[in-house]
């Protein structure tokens, strides 16, 4: 597994993205809506990985809870796999917590399935995979 980007929960992208191209000296290279996860995503390229900034898109977005909850800040980190459905079948026997049955589509042409944070000391693991 490799770190494909850092998600990181913000209250708003017009603030956020100009802020972020400052501190990291590259532009926002997308925006994207997943409306399936009620997220707003922007890019940012950094080296082999990237940034990913989230902000709720309604307001039954997990990004609003956990904004509440914890206040701006990293919401996951991202691990980039050759086979999603292999990892999370590997996962899953070792008792890890997937929050979805199946990859879904994510942001950035990816397949994704999240790890419950209960699981994995506290911090909520994404597996990515490219779509090909
Ligand atoms: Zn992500």
């Amino acid at each position: 597994m490799k770190p494909e980007h850092i998600g990181i929960a913000v209250k708003e992208l017009k603030i956020s993205i100009p802020l972020f191209e400052q501190l990291l000296n590259t532009p926002c290279y997308k925006t994207e809506n997943v409306a399936s996860e009620g997220v707003k995503t922007a890019f940012f390229q950094t080296g082999d990985s990237k940034i990913e900034l989230l902000e709720a898109d309604n307001d039954n977005s997990p990004i609003v809870k956990f904004i509440n909850k914890k206040g701006e800040g990293i919401h996951h980190i991202a691990f980039e796999v050759e086979n999603i459905e292999a990892e999370m079948k590997r996962l899953a026997a070792l008792g890890f917590e997937l929050l979805s049955e199946h990859p879904k589509k994510g942001a950035d042409n990816k397949l994704v399935c999240f790890l419950h944070p209960k699981t994995t000391n506290g911090v909520l693991i994404e597996l990515t995979q490219e779509i090909k």
